[in-house]
């Protein structure tokens, strides 16, 4: 049987408790959230029949501010899903240094299958469910695995509706033009970059960009976003996919004419681009198990969860791993992956660009001033840098794998603040 996502996350968690010693109690606190509702939403289809489905809303922890995290609408949300992705989202919040504990939300259903009229019913019906339990003091929500900057104009106009006075830090990741941040549609893309160039400063300082090969698994917001930005850093990205499959060009392909090519194709399956000039023809498909197990320099899990597996992680090449995808390596990977060599940042830091120009979104949106570009890059920079660094000096002191030092720092802090009082 698959490891199931909470199983893995615990188990992580745990792993780390063992290093700094924490007592039961303090575990029993991190591994379980505070509060999760569980809602069953009634959605109206547009052929006038009507669907029960399920919503979650996790709490994981309010210790260090308000719960934070995003939601996601998928067919295989459950309540441990969103269990685990409220624990890591706390994690998160905590290595980044931002006044947030986790959140995650999300809906037992396929979004594909409905009308742009369902999907809109079903945001408002999720957040007039959940309404009463969230606030901009209380819990923000966010974009998670299909839903979008649109979604969340939807649920912002729903909650004000609701509560009757404008509330623009109700959600994040909204449009620019509905209150959201410049910056933060390609923030969790430029967030993995900052953190690869962190890592390569130490590790890689006699390499050039152009020498080192990155595989990205997941052409979505996050996948797109980090393969354009390393691309335009000088980075060779060789390898690309999405849902349907993926291409790989050893000699380096170009992001931007792949994409096109996905617009028009449907997918990047085959998209062979050089410049702008594509050629579907000359293409290698690779499919996405293959993808992570290219002889590649970097490894970008960007799609799923549970993708590194006990299973498959022999197989790995890579010699490093952003994990961009939440949970996409499991608890029982991480001993294979160290035993080889290969040196792993986790989503806990790597992927949280997303969520630090979130608070740079609700802070504006509280102050009712908004920042420019320049600002929130400078600002996003500056605070992985730190986190980075911090992370850095626990896997030196510690003498433990960079991946193990991410849990070790993000729990240092949430425990200090448990310890107060
Ligand atoms: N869903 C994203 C994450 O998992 C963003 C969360 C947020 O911005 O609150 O980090």
């Amino acid at each position: 049987m698959a490891h199931d996502i909470l199983t893995a996350v615990r188990g992580l968690v745990e792993e780390a408790a063992d290093i700094l010693q924490l007592t039961p109690t303090e575990v029993a606190r991190l591994v379980n959230p505070e509060r999760i509702i569980e809602v069953s939403i009634r959605l109206r289809m547009d052929d006038g029949s009507e669907q029960v489905v399920q919503g979650y809303r996790s709490q994981h922890s309010s210790l260090l501010g308000p719960y934070k995290g995003g939601i996601r609408f998928h067919p295989d949300v459950t309540r441990e899903e969103v269990m685990a992705l409220s624990l890591l989202m706390s994690l998160k919040c905590a290595i980044a240094g931002i006044p947030f504990g986790g959140g995650k939300g999300g809906v037992r259903i396929n979004p594909k299958s409905l009308s742009r009229a369902e999907l809109e019913r079903l945001s408002r019906a999720y957040i007039r469910a959940i309404a009463p339990s969230i606030g901009e003091r209380v819990d923000i929500p966010a974009p998670d695995v299909n839903t979008n900057g649109l979604i969340m104009a939807w649920m912002r106009e729903e909650y004000e509706g609701i509560v009757g006075h404008a509330s623009p830090s109700i959600v994040t990741g909204k449009p620019v033009e509905r209150g959201g941040s410049l910056g933060r549609e390609e923030a969790t893309g430029r967030g993995g970059l900052i953190i690869m160039q962190e890592l390569f400063h130490k590790l890689e300082k006699k390499r050039t960009p152009q020498s080192i090969t990155v595989a990205v698994q997941g052409f979505g917001n996050v996948g797109y976003h980090f393969a354009r930005l390393a691309e335009a850093a000088g980075y060779t990205l060789v390898a690309v996919s999405d849902s349907k499959g993926g291409v790989s060009v050893p000699k380096g392909l170009s992001v931007a004419s792949t994409m096109q090519c996905k617009r028009e194709k449907g997918s990047v399956s085959g998209c062979y681009c050089k410049g702008s000039v594509c050629d579907v023809r000359l293409g290698k498909p690779v499919d996405n198990t293959a993808l992570l197990e290219l002889p590649v320099d970097v490894l970008v899990p960007a799609a799923l969860e549970n993708v590194i597996t006990k299973q498959n992680a022999g197989r790995i090449k890579a010699k490093y791993i952003i994990e961009l995808a939440n949970g996409a390596i499991t608890d029982d990977a991480y001993p294979i992956l160290e035993k080889n060599g290969i040196v792993v940042v986790p989503g806990i830091l790597s992927n949280a660009g997303g969520v630090v120009v979130s608070y740079f979104e609700w802070a504006q949106g509280l102050q009712g001033y908004y920042w420019s570009l320049d600002e929130v890059n400078m600002r996003l920079k500056e605070t992985l840098h730190i986190a980075f660094g911090q992370l850095w000096d626990v896997h030196t002191t510690h003498t433990i794998s960079i991946a193990k030092a991410a849990y070790v720092a993000a729990i240092s802090r949430i425990i200090a603040g448990m310890r107060v009082g």
